[in-house]
């Protein structure tokens, strides 16, 4: 059929295919923690950021659907009205204790409660100050608070000091939000020096820890790793990660927790989450603060990588390499598929123009055959361009 709508998005990604940003869904199919099926092969996997591999853990499988069966496959409704299912106290009180805060909010993803914590605490008189490679959910949900934005360098502490310098005194509120661990880069944010200049602005500090959760910190995450617990008033985290479960939270002071329950949009108008995911990660969870060795592997195993590629040394389970433009990444990423390796090309707009890379992740279920595998293709095949991100 011929109208403005299909012939204006067909148009668009015949764009997209002559800059080689064109992306396609393949079917995957996991069934351990470092290996996927496609219809016509198996590899093995460097693209999950089930950094530990609990969504295949049986204690994590059984409680899921010891609770799906007791409980049903949905929640019926937002958690407000009839959704709040009794799986949810136990995990949002373990979240709280594991973080070391008062109290912890569930979302229905970790996108969602980005979008909900800053629209429901923002507004337009006041200030959000991001790092400039801040996830997607945290510009949105900027937008959608309709707060003045603005971006300090790449975990740069004292480009961040002066926005809040020339600018904290024009707003009502500021918040100032980072990833604990940067999601294409695998860098650490500058925790400890963000956390001192908030409190000398009085700005409230978020840190998004989607990928430092179960890796950093003996499994609490970045801020435990830099020492600042309990001076990060908003700890954000997902439970799609290292917990192999779905769904996102926050942790913070009870007020706080209760405003948000009461104005994020996200939260007061989206249905809760099915009661077996919300069991799932609980068990995950509980995983994690019993078993410490368990939880040193992701990082060990990208500090191996690094180690034998001779390059600098992973600070978290993502190590990148840089390729720069979109073309050179797919085709880094068609070679080692070719040698059984799922490596994903990642490109603009995920990541600024003329970095596309590889991103590597590392997980607790790689062996060190599966680690010096990698090394040594990696290494045959692919010339980085030496910069860092
Ligand atoms: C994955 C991710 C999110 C979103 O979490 P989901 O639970 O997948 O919606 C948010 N922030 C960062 C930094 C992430 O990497």
């Amino acid at each position: 059929m011929t109208n403005s709508l299909n012939t204006w998005t067909r148009d668009r990604l015949a764009v997209l295919d002559r800059r080689d940003r064109r992306r396609e869904l393949r079917t995957t199919s996991r069934h351990d923690g470092a290996r996927v099926h496609t219809a016509d092969a198996e590899f093995i996997s460097f693209a999950c950021n089930d950094y530990l591999a609990l969504s295949r853990h049986p204690e994590v499988i059984a409680a899921g659907m010891e609770a799906t069966l007791r409980h049903g496959t949905g929640s019926g409704a937002s958690r407000l009205i009839s959704g709040n299912n009794p799986e949810y106290e136990n995990l949002e009180r373990r979240l709280a204790n594991f973080k070391g805060s008062e109290d912890a909010v569930v979302f229905g993803s970790g996108y969602l409660a980005n979008l909900g914590i800053l629209s429901a605490l923002m507004g337009n008189r006041d200030l959000i100050v991001l790092d400039e490679l801040a996830h997607s959910c945290l510009l949105n949900g900027a937008k959608l608070a309709g707060s003045k934005t603005l971006y300090f360098r790449h975990n740069d502490a004292d480009h961040c000091n002066e926005l809040l310098s020339a600018h904290r005194r024009a707003h009502r509120h500021v918040l100032v939000a980072t990833e604990g661990v940067f999601s294409m880069d695998g860098d650490r944010a500058p925790l400890a020096r963000l956390a001192e200049l908030c409190e000398a602005h009085d700005a409230w500090l978020l840190c998004d820890d989607a990928h430092g959760l179960g890796v950093l910190g003996h499994g609490r995450g970045s801020v435990a790793e830099a020492g600042v617990a309990g001076r990060v008033p908003l700890q954000m985290g997902t439970l799609s990660k290292a917990l192999g479960s779905y769904g996102g939270f926050v942790c913070a002071s009870r007020p706080v927790c209760d405003f948000l329950r009461n104005r994020a949009q996200t939260f007061v108008y989206s249905t809760g989450l099915p009661p077996g995911v919300v069991a799932a990660a609980a068990k995950a969870l509980e995983i994690i603060e019993r078993d410490a060795a368990l939880v040193t592997r992701p990082l060990t195993n990208a500090l191996e990588f690094t180690h034998v590629l001779g390059i600098a040394p992973a600070a978290s389970a993502i190590v990148p390499l840089l390729l720069g433009s979109s073309a050179a990444a797919t085709a880094a990423s068609a070679r080692l598929a070719e040698r059984g390796l799922f490596v994903p090309a990642i490109r603009p707009p995920t990541v600024p123009q003329g970095t596309a890379r590889l991103r590597f992740a590392f997980s607790a279920a790689h062996t060190d055959a599966d680690i010096a595998a990698l090394a040594t293709t990696v290494g045959e095949l692919i010339q980085p361009t030496g910069e860092t991100p």
